[in-house]
């Protein structure tokens, strides 16, 4: 493959199988630069105006005269948390249209996640096609570190991680574990409910 390269914007590239290459050029450090002293009063003048800005900004938010928050960061717990459409938050697991569970057990999800924090026991599914259905399924989600692996490894999309619950925290390790009737929704999570 052929490459030119310059130094300024990069070209379009010419013919098949040749590339722009834009080399960009380490900035010279001046004296003034190296001493650091202007430096250091420079961020510290951009530090001191947002600090301003935002002071009068919460200033007249609390004064009842504009609405405009004082700063970007969220004002929590009194301000929900801002969730992405595609966070990942709390797991599920879904049912079929007979209400049955999807999950036929088949472990992948358990057998995928890097924290080891699935735990599913299998017993043999009443309906024949689905051979396998979970008996137990427990998540602990004080282990989870929320990669959505597990959805991703679902075969039957079973699992999901769109609760919108990000709030889960507990004072007690056993109640930071989900068991499946809590992550169906059938029930609850109550402190201290789970064996
Ligand atoms: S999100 Fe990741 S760590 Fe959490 S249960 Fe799923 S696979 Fe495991
Ligand atoms: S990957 Fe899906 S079907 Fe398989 S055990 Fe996990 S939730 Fe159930």
């Amino acid at each position: 493959m052929a490459m030119t390269e310059g130094t300024g914007p990069a070209a379009p590239v010419m013919g098949k199988g040749s590339m722009t290459v834009r080399v960009v050029e380490r900035p010279k450090r001046t004296f003034a630069t190296q001493i650091f002293l202007i430096e250091v009063w420079k961020g510290l003048g951009v530090t001191f105006r947002h600090l301003f800005v935002n002071l009068a900004r919460h200033a007249l938010r609390a004064l009842g005269i504009t609405g405009q928050p004082g700063a970007v960061t969220i004002q929590y717990p009194e301000d929900p948390a801002v969730l992405g459409k595609r966070a990942r938050t709390r797991h599920r697991l879904l049912k079929r249209e007979d209400g049955a569970p999807r999950c036929t057990a088949c472990l992948l999800c358990e057998t995928i996640c890097p924290a080891k924090c699935i735990r599913i026991t299998a017993e043999n599914a009443p309906d024949a096609m689905v051979e396998k259905r979970a008996k137990t399924f427990d998540i602990d989600l004080g282990m989870c570190i929320f990669c959505g692996y597990c959805a991703e490894a679902c075969p039957v999309d079973a699992i999901h991680m769109d609760a919108n619950e990000v709030e889960i925290s507990s004072y007690s390790r056993k109640d930071m574990i989900w068991n499946m009737a809590e992550l169906l929704g059938d029930a609850p999570k109550v402190p201290g409910g789970t064996a």
